[in-house]
């Protein structure tokens, strides 16, 4: 059984004061949640803000945008691995599309960050999807192939389930434009076939892959339903504590 996961990744918004309020905003009207994982992403800057404001609900997870795969050294505005950890983050997106596009961030990158990430106890929220242009070339298979065979490579089956895949069309990121849920399961169960292909069928049984691209609290529930969707990467409708809360709660009610 995967426990469903929504992560909000806030990007580059929110300041820590921000943050504070977010915090209670969102655990005023969530309550306390079991059923699903939820995890918050902000920026550097408001990790111990939340962890401080978390302290009043363990059921969120913190997770980071971003890391260096080197353990220390000269690298200047990076943050390790094991800076993370210190904050007891526990969650680090690798290889978002924007950090892809924007930021030179290649498959050797995210393999070695992927690496480093499990050695120093971080769970990864690998991101993988295709351009349009793929798309409408035809070669949604082949880009997944190519980044989930780069990312993952080396890593052991055992070490599946500490990893969340993240499919994110890039076309549906920040555009309101979202692949059906019959688009992202076909994406979803083709994942699922790659990674038994890669490593074994129970691994793969066990590994979670969430969807991400406008995901809303309207849409949230169909795509939920999905037999390989498990879970959620949320961008803009993360932004807002109310709009957040509607899509654990849509999230929750496609379990029943
Ligand atoms: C994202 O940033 O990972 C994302 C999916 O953004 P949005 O929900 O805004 O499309």
């Amino acid at each position: 059984m995967r426990k469903k996961i929504l992560a909000a990744n806030w990007k580059m918004n929110l300041t820590n004061i921000e943050a504070e309020s977010y915090v209670e905003a969102f655990l005023n009207e969530i309550g306390e949640v079991n059923d699903v994982e939820i995890v918050i992403i902000p920026s550097f800057t408001s990790i111990p803000t939340l962890v401080q404001a978390s302290g009043k609900a363990p059921f969120i997870r913190l997770g980071a945008q971003n890391m260096h795969w080197e353990k220390d050294g000269a690298f200047t505005g990076e943050i390790s691995a094991t800076m993370l950890r210190a904050l007891f983050v526990k969650y680090v997106v690798i290889g978002h599309s924007e950090r892809r596009a924007l930021f030179g961030e290649t498959d050797e990158m995210v393999q070695k960050k992927v690496h480093t990430a499990l050695e120093a106890g971080l769970r990864p929220i690998m991101c993988v999807g295709e351009t349009l242009a793929e798309r409408d070339a035809g070669s949604v298979q082949k880009v997944l192939r190519r980044q989930v065979e780069e990312g993952l490579k080396g890593v052991i089956a055992d070490r599946l389930t500490e990893i969340v895949i993240a499919y994110e069309p890039v076309w549906a990121i920040g555009t309101g434009r979202t692949a059906t849920p019959a688009q992202a399961e076909e994406v979803h169960a083709f994942l699922r076939s790659l990674l038994v292909e890669l490593f074994d069928q129970a691994a793969a049984g066990r590994m979670r892959i969430q969807y991400g691209g406008s995901v809303k609290p309207e849409n949230a529930e169909e795509l939920m339903r999905e037999p390989n969707i498990d879970g959620a990467l949320v961008g803009g409708a993360s932004l807002d504590a109310h709009s957040f809360a509607r899509i654990v709660r849509a999230s929750e009610k496609a379990l029943n």
